[in-house]
């Protein structure tokens, strides 16, 4: 399950120069977390750079070993089993993730949620086995299972009060793990950097800005234009286009929206620049259920985020945006 969603245009202008003392720039792509990574570096030497893509790597592999729901002695495997019976104890960085994954699920109306692996499954995705378009009773009785209100995080422990719930931290999981790359790179001494998890990307550079592009979800062969990354900030895309299942001949993309139960379909593609990569992770995942018509309550409550939507509606594209500084559309 790749995603290309977004391409880097402009990297560092330092590329070439080999001078004495003066940084070059290495990159490595690898595969993880069932998706691609790839990390740019300004670094010395070759030494020096691989030290930094380890940095990376392990910091992917941590939350790879925390939050992978293939993996049953993953700390969300340990969770999704028993913590209906009994508080299961998570460690402060899984704690820091997990709670704060609830707090953004409260400011999106619930439109994401972190317990809505039920539904994902029911679905087809995430290790669901349905091949056919789930039925209004089945589809009632799952909804029981993805309220958030029935999990309680205390003390680095999580405690689910209903039955049969399980979480998915597949809408954060990257952009934490960026997120951690990037901390580690910086307290590390890397001047400029950009790490991308399957398209959660975060830079640190000495530029004004970035440019990234933006690809066009119908012909992803073309951009529809390109957006400015300041230092320090992320971006993340959310696709109809990334995942998808055919359920009885109709595609159904793999985010699905927790309050009515069906997969989204109005939406296409949503684009967030955030301070953060978990904030545009989770944000991206959040507006594409919400839609176009929530962008305003969306910066209401995450005022330092941008916010790019492209919908259907009978098969007419629309391109709706927060902030036309950010977002420069061809
Ligand atoms: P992303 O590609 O970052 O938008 O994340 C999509 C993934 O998040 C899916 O593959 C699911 O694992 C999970 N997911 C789907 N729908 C939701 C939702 N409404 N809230 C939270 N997570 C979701
Ligand atoms: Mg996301």
């Amino acid at each position: 399950m790749k995603r290309f969603d977004v391409i880097i245009l402009v990297l560092f202008c330092i590329c070439g120069c080999k001078k004495l003392g003066k940084p070059e720039t290495f990159t490595q792509d690898w595969l993880t977390m069932g998706t691609f990574a790839s990390c740019t570096v300004s670094a010395e030497n070759s030494e020096q750079a691989d030290k930094y893509f380890k940095i990376v790597k392990d910091e992917f592999d941590k939350i790879s070993k925390s939050f992978n729901i293939y993996n049953t002695n993953s700390i969300i495997s340990i969770i999704n089993r028993d913590a209906h019976f009994s508080p299961v104890k998570v460690n402060d960085n899984e704690f820091c993730i997990i709670t704060n994954s609830f707090a953004c699920s409260q400011k999106t109306e619930t439109a994401f949620n972190p317990v809505c692996l039920p539904l994902i499954r029911l679905w087809g995705f995430n290790g669901g086995t349905n091949t056919t378009v789930p039925t209004q009773p089945m589809i009632d009785e799952v909804m029981e299972r993805v309220d958030i209100s029935k999990v309680i995080c205390e003390t680095n422990t999580i405690f689910f009060i209903g039955e049969n719930m399980q979480l998915d931290m597949g809408g954060v999981a990257k952009g934490s793990a960026v997120d951690m790359a990037y901390d580690e790179l910086e307290k590390a001494g890397c001047m400029e950097f950009m790490v991308n998890l399957g398209g959660n990307i975060r830079a640190q550079t000495l530029k004004e800005h970035l440019l990234i592009g933006i690809r066009d979800p119908f012909d992803k062969e073309n951009l529809i234009g390109t957006l400015k990354l300041k230092s320090g900030e992320a971006v993340a895309t959310s696709g109809d286009y990334e995942r998808f299942v055919i359920l009885d001949g109709v595609k159904y993309p793999h985010i699905i929206d927790p309050r009515s139960g069906y997969p989204v379909k109005k939406t296409v593609a949503t684009t967030i620049v955030a301070p953060n990569a978990t904030m545009s992770d989770i944000l991206s995942t959040a507006t594409f259920v919400l839609g176009k018509e929530k962008i305003d309550d969306v910066l209401y409550q995450f005022p330092d985020v941008a916010i790019l939507v492209i919908s259907k509606n009978d098969g007419k594209m629309s391109i709706s945006m927060s902030n036309e500084e950010v977002f420069d559309l061809l």
